[in-house]
């Protein structure tokens, strides 16, 4: 049954600007006025609206009622299928929804930052799903709690009131009615009851799909986000989480469809642990976190029989260094920037020892430098130009004495090599466009031999350019 009850002081009309081209009809207005916590997050949305903050609402095109947010392009779009397709409930339902989205755009900076964990660490993926999660919790609280006052407030004497749609999934009512009921018990604040509801939520909305990506669930669609890859392959079948009366998740578990789980721990924001357990519940992976006072921290990673596989150290800057362990004790380091860009990556032997140092400019992603270790102990030093090419390259022997060393042009070819020799002199070969080889002699008293031309057999050239980047 249908109620004109208002509820507050300015009831919405559908005539206001903010509304853009979205038209309400008068039962979707009979319900946003039976709630006072939606017509007072309209007045906001408003306000917005007003002082330029915030774009007036629109029709979209799309089925999908969603809060856009691209740079300065901040609205709330309508979907059609909720203005002609469905009923009052399902637009107001869903415009509850992404009200919650608008009215929570400081506690989820907030959250993000306090969560917020390096780009490059392993668990990346999983905090980002946490706190996008997070984000889709609250909005189902705010959903959830406008429904309950206009259930509330619709009701007569005679007939129930009318419950508007409480966007997720068919579990998420249930969910939430339960949680409020436990929390009404428990004489629960309403704010510890809406942290409640918003957790509550969260393990139901990462297992569901957003409109915006059909087949994936939201813990999937945040944390692909991320660019790096899920923690286990495949999809998760079940995302639960755990939290406490001031709203921090305190545990995060995922159950994958190929029977291994995994569980992150936090304690006020920050990621304590992270295990990966097979389908016998054997651990096959475990973090451990250290964080510190200025807002560095790290993580040391072991597999099931205890050895590390990676050990990360993460900066308050972002910038940091993370090695990753072979089977064999062997070891790659790879140092970034502030914007994860690599810049350093160093590769260690079995007994710890570095075989090779790669340079890179991190906004080209180039090598500028790089130093290898040579088989027979001795180690290559090539250089690169801005471009990335081979430009020049050293060869020193184990004790650190140069042997070779030779110019590049553009197009990789020989330019110019010096030969050293044990007994102090130098060959210096130059050679020449035509494919001949001027060569002088630099004797072991720096004396200049005279120069002397040469065909150049191509076996006779140093190196060819072996650029790498
Ligand atoms: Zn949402």
């Amino acid at each position: 049954m249908e109620s004109n009850m208002r509820v507050g002081m300015q009831p919405v009309t559908g005539q206001e600007s903010y509304w853009g081209d979205v038209k309400l009809t008068p039962k979707e207005i009979g319900l946003i006025n039976a709630s006072p916590t939606l017509q007072s997050q309209l007045r906001h949305y408003g306000a917005d609206v007003s002082s330029g903050t915030t774009k007036p609402m629109a029709l979209g095109t799309g089925r999908g009622t969603y809060f856009e947010y691209k740079g300065t392009n901040k609205r709330i779009v309508i979907g059609k299928g909720n203005q002609t397709l469905r009923e009052a409930g399902a637009m107001v339902g869903t415009l509850s929804h992404e009200m919650g989205h608008y009215e929570n755009q400081t506690n989820d900076k907030t959250f993000r930052s306090r969560y917020e964990i390096n780009p490059r660490d392993p668990n990346a993926y999983n905090v980002a799903a946490l706190t996008g999660v997070h984000q889709e919790g609250e909005a189902g609280a705010n959903n959830w709690q406008v429904q309950q006052e206009i259930e509330k407030n619709t009701a007569t004497p005679n007939a129930p009131g009318t419950r508007i749609y409480l966007a997720g999934t068919n579990r998420l009512q249930q969910t939430l009615d339960e949680q409020h009921a436990a929390d009404r018990q428990d004489g629960k604040t309403d704010a510890v009851h809406r942290n409640h509801l918003t957790i509550a939520g969260m393990s139901d909305f990462a297992n569901n799909s957003p409109s915006t990506a059909p087949g994936k669930s939201y813990y999937q669609s945040h944390g692909d986000s991320t660019g790096v890859p899920a923690p286990v392959p495949g999809r998760p079948k079940d995302v639960t989480f755990q939290g406490d009366d001031n709203g921090d998740i305190n545990q995060m578990t995922e159950s994958w469809e190929s029977g291994e789980s995994a569980t992150q721990t936090f304690s006020e924001g920050k990621i304590q642990s992270s295990e990966i357990l097979n389908d016998t519940g054997k651990v096959t992976s475990a973090s451990v976190y250290k964080h510190n006072q200025d807002g560095s921290y790290s993580v040391d990673v072991r597999n099931g029989d205890g050895h590390e596989t990676e050990h990360a150290e993460f900066k308050a800057d972002k910038s940091g260094i993370v090695r990753n362990y072979a089977n064999d004790g062997s070891a790659q380091a790879v140092s970034f920037n502030t914007d994860s860009l690599a810049t350093q990556i160093m590769d260690y032997n079995v007994r710890g020892q570095r075989i090779n140092a790669n340079y890179l400019d991190p906004d080209t992603g180039h090598y500028t430098v790089q130093d290898k270790t040579t088989p027979d102990g001795g180690h290559t030093v090539i250089n690169c130009d801005t471009e990335g090419r081979v430009r020049s390259q050293s060869q020193y022997d184990r004790n650190g004495k140069i042997t070779l060393s030779a110019d590049f042009s553009e197009t990789g070819d020989n330019t110019f090599a010096v030969h050293y020799k044990e007994d102090g002199s130098r060959l210096v070969v130059k050679f020449n466009a035509d494919g001949s080889q001027t060569n002088h002699i630099i004797d072991r008293n720096g004396n200049r031999g005279r120069d002397y031309t040469a065909p150049t057999p191509s076996s006779a050239r140093p190196w060819n350019a072996t650029a790498s980047a």
